[in-house]
């Protein structure tokens, strides 16, 4: 009789498994489908699996929260393209290519010098280091550039003027940037007209409230958005993006459901599917500035964990900024999957930690680290044959559930992750 019993028992726990196993394979073969093309932003298709990961949401049972409509978290995108022109400074008339202007305002005009900021940049300064410093201030301002650095200065105008898509911007500030030996401005008259072209991406976010009244939250994340339609390569010309980061979605909904359905977390979690990573980790921008960031506590970024790493082997994945926070040490120390183990990021050189959203909310202090198990020279990475046929499913429920198990115990209340010792090296 107790023989019966364990046999139920273990055909019982299998089957939970075997189907939990199943759901992940399915999803993975959705996303990465032909039919999604990619999930390139902007387009028809990555909206059809925004709307397909919020059901998903809603059938975990998650809360949609009061900044998302139905789990969708706009992020509005804008690009700019140059029309015309005009600049008089001081008295004399500056050719186009001696000047270029940085702003999302539709048409402009300036004739008051004391509107604006001044910066001068002598022959002797450094100009990346004070172009690096200056376009992080949030007013509008002008810079005058000695003809010293008029390579440089050609090179940025050239990278500025190719339209390219940024995050919309509330404010309107503009910034002019004139190649010139003036040294102060008396007065000015310059005149801009823009193209600006829109575009509406989303977010997807779903929140496990915490049972307790304290407001302290946890990120779960990856990023749905991939590169869309490529130069065909043997017939194939759709970027899947199965492993980048289809692997890294399955990842957050079936943590989703795992800490919905088990013990509650006494913290609340944030279980979110970022958009316009691939342009900039513009999702993840967004949500940061959207958020009471006082309340987020710690970040786990999902990016490729679609097979084991050829460094490493089966059975780990890697942390990256692993020294900067206690997170990912701590998350080594409590893998209880059997074998399983947590690596320090073995790529530093690639700068990986800088190169997913997880630097967003870095930026601001918070730990905040991507598990991956991305291999260097993985010729499949931005490449049409990252495909749904290379994934090792074993591998991805091993991951989810070393994540899971490994980060519960910092879900308790008494536990505080502290916060990470991290200075941005550039705007991204
Ligand atoms: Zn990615």
């Amino acid at each position: 009789m107790k023989y019966y019993l364990f046999i139920l028992l273990f055909i019982s726990f299998y089957s939970i498994g075997f189907s939990q196993r199943s759901k992940v394979e399915k999803e993975l073969k959705y996303l990465s489908s032909d039919q999604l093309k990619g999930r390139a932003n902007g387009s028809p298709e990555l909206l059809e699996a925004a709307n397909w990961i919020a059901e998903e949401y809603k059938q975990i049972g998650l809360k949609s929260p009061a900044f998302a409509d139905n789990y969708l978290h706009e992020v509005r995108l804008v690009s700019v393209e140059n029309q015309h022109k005009n600049l008089i400074l001081n008295g004399l008339s500056i050719s186009k290519e001696k000047f270029f202007v940085l702003g999302q305002k539709e048409n402009f005009k300036l004739t008051n010098a004391d509107k604006v900021k001044l910066f001068v940049v002598s022959e002797y300064d450094d100009i990346m280091a004070i172009f690096s410093q200056i376009r992080l201030i949030n007013e509008s301002y002008a810079v005058l550039i000695h003809p010293e650095h008029t390579r440089r200065f050609e090179r940025l105008s050239r990278y500025f003027s190719r339209p390219k898509r940024e995050l919309e911007n509330e404010e309107a500030n503009f910034s002019l940037w004139v190649l010139s030996d003036e040294e102060s401005i008396q007065n000015i008259d310059l005149t801009v007209i823009n193209n600006l072209n829109s575009t509406t991406i989303f977010n997807v976010i779903g929140e496990l409230p915490s049972p307790s009244s304290q407001d302290r939250k946890w990120i779960y994340s990856s990023h749905y958005d991939h590169l869309g339609i490529m130069p065909n390569v043997n017939g194939d010309s759709i970027a899947n993006g199965a492993n980048d980061d289809a692997s890294g979605v399955v990842a957050v909904l079936e943590l989703a459901r795992k800490f919905s359905k088990g013990e509650r977390p006494e913290k609340s979690l944030y279980f979110v599917a970022f958009a316009g990573e691939e342009l900039g980790l513009f999702g993840s921008k967004k949500l940061a500035s959207t958020l009471d960031l006082d309340s987020i506590e710690a970040m786990i970024n999902i990016e490729m964990i679609g097979f084991p790493n050829e460094d490493l082997g089966p059975q780990s994945a890697y942390i990256t900024g692993y020294e900067l926070s206690y997170l990912p040490a701590f998350m080594a120390k409590n893998t209880k999957v059997e074998k399983f183990m947590f690596f320090p990021d073995p790529y530093t050189y690639l700068d990986l930690f800088n190169r997913s959203d997880n630097a967003t909310f870095a930026n601001y202090g918070i730990p905040a680290h991507s598990v991956s198990t991305y291999s260097e020279n993985d010729e499949s990475y931005h490449a049409v044959n990252d495909e749904f046929e290379n994934l090792e499913i074993d591998h991805i429920m091993e991951v989810i559930e070393a994540i899971y198990e490994s980060t519960f115990p910092m879900l308790e209340l008494n536990y505080d992750p502290g916060v990470i010792d991290y200075k941005t090296k550039t705007d991204r």
